[in-house]
Formats: structure tokens, sequence, C-alpha cells
């Protein structure tokens, strides 16, 4: 138990919520130092301050860089109160002990997102902010540090409901936001000197984000798991609105972000079902309704427990075809009356509205551990702008339009990936194989299965388009998918058996593109 909070010293650039805070204090007898823009905030709202300045007898100075990196400041936050050293070193030198820290920092990180000058950024560096904040965290067995004004509740209510002051356990919790903070500050000042330098990567890497949930398990029932957000608004998965069903799990948000990453790549209507990060059909164009159905059904065997993601808002038609199957999740940029109140009929539905769609072809960075480390690496988020035709036979506009289609469907399948397609549809997908030939075999199966399914007696690899998402190290995937109906063929090219390739392909009739670009996913 500590004694309960007499000083305060408020020292904040956000000052949201200052005001309420501060006269509650007040009239809790609570004595406030405070800096100058934040004690000018508080005198306007009729809240007695004493400066920082008055009470250390030593002025801010240099445009406010040195204001309370002072002894009697740091001293009085950091003496352990039932230390007779320390007492004595209080009395000795006039530190007046402060039991309550609340700060929030210079906003680096906003004036950097706001495109700010080198300078500008420089000084927006905070420097006795993060100091006054790991002091009082240290000492949280006496001091309470609050960084957020998001806690200003809480810590009145602590103050009201524990005769002015609070319990250990929330000081502790502080304590850890508190780090929690100077840790993300200077992780973000560290990477925009990185990226000052010309470097991607900055000497250290501090991987930080805010604890969103915390999951039953993880990708396996006996791996524990949480969701953290990095603070990026990108549309997806950690800014979506959920409307109705139970909390996502682990893998619901693995695959949810594949398939909404997946739909956003299309300016066209679309619609894909993911299946373990893989689609299991996507399709363009039409209505929304139509996208849906011709998804399902390349492999509607594969959609159950899926995962379904809309590029359009999602209406009522669609919505009623969705609750027919059982589906995981639906995710759309946002999601209309009629098929709210009709996904409301089916409570195990998470349906996540997600505002916009995601920038596709915005940069960024992927994350992947290692025993002993992490990988980090860009965002696979080029443009397919070169197409070269690379066999006699040239591709006819449906052909391209498809071919196109299929490479960017292939960029989003688990390598060796190979997508056949048809009129805006895939119709088979050969996902996470170990040779290439064998993915071109499981597509070309799943083809046949799709128009087995639909009462069709002649394969719907018939007349596809095939891509792969990385180069035919051989002519035998190639020719698997030739035998199984495809008509044009793309892929990066790059093979030094490239000539043995476009020669098959020749002889087999085939037209096929090369793109220079590989999609290798894993
Ligand atoms: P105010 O608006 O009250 O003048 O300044 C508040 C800001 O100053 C807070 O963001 C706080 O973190 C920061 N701050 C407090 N003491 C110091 C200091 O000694 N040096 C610097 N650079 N910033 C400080």
């Amino acid at each position: 138990m500590s004694a309960p909070i007499r000083r305060a010293l408020i020292s904040v650039s956000d000052k949201t919520g200052l005001a309420e805070f501060g006269q509650f204090l007040a009239k809790n007898g609570v004595e406030i130092l405070s800096t100058g823009g934040s004690a000018k905030a508080l005198r306007d709202a009729g809240v007695d301050v004493v400066e920082v300045s008055e009470h250390t007898g030593f002025p801010e100075i240099m445009d406010g860089r040195v204001k309370t990196l002072q002894p009697t400041i740091h001293g009085g936050l950091l003496a352990v109160r039932d230390n007779p050293q320390h007492i004595q070193a209080m009395k000795d030198h006039n530190i007046a002990a402060i039991d309550l820290l609340v700060v929030n920092l210079y906003p680096f990180e906003a004036t950097v997102a706001k495109g700010a000058d080198f300078d500008t950024c420089i000084e927006n560096i905070d420097i006795g902010g993060p100091a006054l904040i790991r002091a009082g965290a240290k000492n949280h067995a006496f001091v309470t540090v609050v960084v957020d004004p998001s806690d200003y509740v809480r810590v009145m209510d602590e103050m009201t409901g524990g005769a002015g002051t609070t319990s250990a356990a929330f000081r502790r919790t502080l304590a850890h936001r508190a780090y929690a903070r100077t840790a993300a500050y200077d992780s973000a000042i560290s990477r925009w000197f990185a990226e000052q330098e010309g470097e991607t990567f900055p000497q250290t890497f501090t991987l930080s984000g805010a604890l969103k949930q915390t999951m039953r398990y993880g990708e396996n029932p006996h791996q524990d798991a949480a969701f953290y957000v990095n603070g990026e608004d990108r549309p997806g998965v950690a800014n979506a609105v959920q409307l109705q069903g139970k909390e996502l799990s682990y893998n619901n948000l693995n695959d949810t972000d594949a398939a909404f990453e997946l739909v956003s790549e299309f300016d066209d209507l679309a619609c894909a079902i993911i299946k373990h990060a893989n689609p299991c059909g996507v399709s363009l164009g039409g209505s929304l309704k139509e996208a849906y159905l011709k998804a399902l059904s390349c492999d509607s065997e594969s959609a159950f427990g899926g995962i379904v993601a809309l590029n359009r808002t999602l209406d009522g038609a669609t919505a009623e075809e969705i609750v027919k199957i059982f589906t995981e999740v639906v995710i759309a940029p946002d999601i209309d009356d009629d098929a709210k109140a009709i996904l409301a009929t089916k409570k195990n539905i998470r349906v996540l509205s997600a505002g916009a769609m995601a920038p596709a072809h915005e940069g960024g960075l992927m994350i992947k551990s290692l025993a002993g480390g992490f990988l980090l690496q860009g965002r696979d988020n080029k443009v397919l702008d070169d197409m070269k035709v690379v066999t006699k036979r040239q591709p006819s506009a449906r052909e391209m339009a498809d071919l196109r289609f299929a490479f960017t469907i292939a960029k989003h399948v688990k390598s060796n990936a190979i997508v056949y397609a048809k009129n805006a549809m895939t119709v088979g997908v050969g996902a996470g194989q170990m040779s290439r030939v064998n993915a071109s075999r499981i597509a070309a199966f799943k083809a046949e299965a799709a128009a087995a399914q639909a009462g069709d007696s002649e394969s719907w690899a018939k007349g596809s388009v095939v891509s792969s998402d990385a180069f035919f190290p051989f002519a035998d995937g190639l020719l698997a998918a030739a035998e199984a109906g495809a008509t044009a063929v793309i892929q990066p090219g790059g093979s030094i058996r490239d000539e043995d390739v476009i020669k098959a392909a020749d002889d087999a009739g085939l037209a096929m593109v090369f793109t220079g670009m590989r999609h290798f996913r894993h």
C-alpha cells in the first residue's frame, strides 16, 4: 500500500481529457506541478498549478529541450519512500516526492507521418518525457505513471475507491504500459533514422504493437497466441469492425488477412473463398452473388468452413447464398442492412466490415520468425506490367485477360502454385506442392472434380489458361497443363531450360507469356 497521491507532475503534448483530470486532482487536494504548455492548459481550465521551473528554481531552457531534466524532479520520482538514505537525500536537497506522473510524449510518429522535414522530426524527439516515464515506472512501487489519456478515467476510479491512492497491481500494469510506450517510441525513431540514411532496415529492429487480443490458442490448441496491432491504418483484419460472431481465432485472422489481401488486388468486382490461407475459388465480375457462386463452384468441397472475402458491399442476395454452407468468416468493405439481417440468422459466422479495400500495391514489411531470429522483407507489391509473348501463337484477348487474372491469383497461393482459370474464374488451384508438376496435376484434378460436381462431362481445365508462380524448370509441368486442356500459359520465365519449355509449348500449340516476375509464397 502506498500513501495517497499528494503531488502530481503533468507534462503532456496531447491535452485530451486534461482539464477534467486536472480538476479531479485539484479537488482531491493533489498539488500539481506542470510544464509550460500543460500548465497553461490546466490554468485555462481553472486548475491551480505550480510551474516546474518555479518548483526547481531552474527555468525551462533551450526551446523546451530542458524542462524537467532536473535532480529535484527525478529525485522526487525515484526516491524509495521507506529507504532512510533516500529520505535523508530528499531532506538534504529539498526534494519533494512526486506520486503521480502524467506524461505523453512529443508526437514524433505523427510528425513523421505528416511528412515533416528532417529538422522538425528531430525537434519532435522527446527527451525529458521518456526520462520521466522510465524513472516513474521503475519506482512504480510508489509512483503511478500514466502515459495514455485513455487511462485517466481508471486512475480517477482507483483514487475514488482507494481513498486517494491507487492499487499496487494497477501501478504495475501502468509501469508495463509505460515501458512499452518508450520502447515503441525509440523504435519509431531508429526506424526513421534508417530511412533517412536510405536503409530499409535499421541496425536493430524492435517489433512493437499494441495487444489487441489474446486467443484461446494458436495454430493448434496447445499453442498460446495473441494478436498485436501496429497502428498502421491499412484496411483489413486489424482495423475491421466485427459485426457479429465469436472472437476471431489465430487461424481465422491469418486466413482472413490472406482472403482480403487477395480481393484487394482487383478493381473489378471480386469474390474469393480461402482455406488455410490458400484460395479454393476466386471469381471476378457479374453480380456479387454470381461471383460468389462461381468461386464456390471451383471447389465447393474445400469451401466448407472457409473464409469469404468480397471487394464490394455485401448485399442480401449474396448473403443468402453464403449462409447456405458453413462459413467461418465473411469480410467485405461494407455490409448492407439486408445482408446484416440474413447473416444475423447464423450467429456463428464472424462478419467483418473493413471500411475500405487494402492498398494492394503499397509497400510495407513482412515478418517471418526463424529459430534464433526473424526475416523481414518488403511486401510482394510489384504490378504486373511486362508481359512478353514467347510462343508462335499469340494469346487471344480473352486468354490474355485470364492469364493476368490467373497470375495474380497464383501470387496468393502457397508455392509451388499452379492456377487454372477460365472466363475470370479459377477452375483448378494446385497449392503448396514440393514439385511443380505435382501442383499442375492436382490443379487439373480439381478442375475435373469441379466439372463433375457441376454435372459437366468435360474437365473445366479444357480451354482454360494456366499460371505458374515460378518458372517451369522442365517441360513436364507445362505438358501436364496442356494435357489437361489449357490453351495458354503464364509464368515468369528465366529457367536455363526456357528454350525447351518454349519449344514444348509451340509443339503443343500453346500460347505462352513470360512476366519476368516470380511470386513465391511460403
Ligand atoms: P508542455 O506542452 O507542457 O510545454 O510540454 C509537454 C511535453 O514536454 C511533454 O510531451 C513532455 O514529454 C515533454 N517534456 C517534459 N520535460 C521535458 C524535457 O526536459 N525535455 C524535453 N525535450 N521534453 C520534455
